[in-house]
């Protein structure tokens, strides 16, 4: 396929389903994908390959062009750093092995949030947060916001995020990651492509924004979402010139949740600068 041709594709390599912090089961993210005209699917759960299955067998029901995909915590500079995998085997052994430690800490993680919530004045976070989780096995900061809006501590997801779940706040506490390298060696592992995601969330000073481009590339990280639903127009053209400056293949991404958490919707997100190399170039 021509460049022009590939810039044209309806491509959405990052989302979400019931399978971590999704609203829509992986068989309805893929119907409303299709709905909204995507053309190549990516479904990247947290720490979680469950939903691939279900997913590809309804884009291939569908005629949708599915990539497996995964979204793997990192812990990097004091900071998460989430590094999408796309093309990934799901059978592959070292990737199940590495999602499955992560999704052991995260369980403990979520322990130690329900006690720091608790000791704040708020009791049985937990059980709360485990009522919006579909699956048992991934309970994350969103679930814990959903049951304190619910119950009417806050108004709304975001304002929970603020107040109670970042870093100072006293839902906030601290927790280990997979390491970059791991993150980048286990998608590399599994035949898959390693993405920088949602670049500009991360608080990270210029100079570590720089280390870690230089630890990504090294470990074998080939791509950055420089497209995102999660960027301003500035933050897109900043991370259009680190893909051009760091010869990086380039993402388009809604990061889709559900319909009144997300500001982009599946599929709905600008096209990538059309003089960048779309990292969908590797599974058309
Ligand atoms: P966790 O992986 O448990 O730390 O949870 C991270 C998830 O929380 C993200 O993937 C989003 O779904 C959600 N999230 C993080 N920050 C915010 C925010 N400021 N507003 C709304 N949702 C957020
Ligand atoms: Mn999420
Ligand atoms: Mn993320
Ligand atoms: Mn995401």
């Amino acid at each position: 396929m021509k460049l022009a041709e590939l810039h044209a594709l309806n491509a959405d390599l990052h989302c979400h389903s019931t399978v971590s912090d999704g609203w829509l089961e992986p068989a309805g993210v893929v119907a409303r994908a299709k709905a909204n005209g995507v053309e190549l699917l990516a479904l990247t759960d947290h720490d979680e390959l469950g939903g691939l299955g279900i997913a590809a067998a309804a884009a291939a029901e569908l005629g949708l062009r599915f990539v497996p995909g995964v979204e793997v915590s990192v812990s990097f500079a004091d900071e998460t750093i989430h590094v999408v995998g796309l093309g990934i085997d799901p059978q592959d052994p070292g990737i199940v092995a590495g999602l499955q430690q992560i999704r052991m800490g995260r369980d403990a993680r979520a322990a130690r949030i329900g006690q720091a919530l608790a000791d704040a004045g708020i009791p049985g976070a937990l059980e709360g947060a485990r009522r919006f989780a579909r699956n048992p096995a991934l309970v994350s900061r969103a679930h814990f916001a959903r049951h304190l809006v619910a119950s009417g501590v806050m108004p709304d997801v975001r304002t929970v995020f603020e107040h109670y779940l970042v870093r100072g706040k006293p839902g906030f506490v601290d927790h280990e990651w997979a390491s970059l390298e791991d993150a980048v060696g286990w998608i590399r592992g599994a035949g898959g492509v390693a993405v920088i995601a949602h670049p500009a969330r991360y608080r990270l000073s210029n100079a570590d924004m720089e280390r870690l481009l230089d630890r990504f590339i090294a470990a074998g990280g080939e791509a950055i979402e420089v497209v995102s639903g999660a960027h301003s127009e500035d933050e897109m053209r900043r991370f259009a010139t680190v893909a051009r400056r760091r010869g990086l293949l380039a993402s388009r991404a809604s990061d889709f949740h559900g319909e009144n958490e997300s500001p982009v919707d599946l599929g709905r997100c600008n096209p990538l600068p059309s003089d960048l190399t779309p990292v969908w170039s590797r599974f058309i």
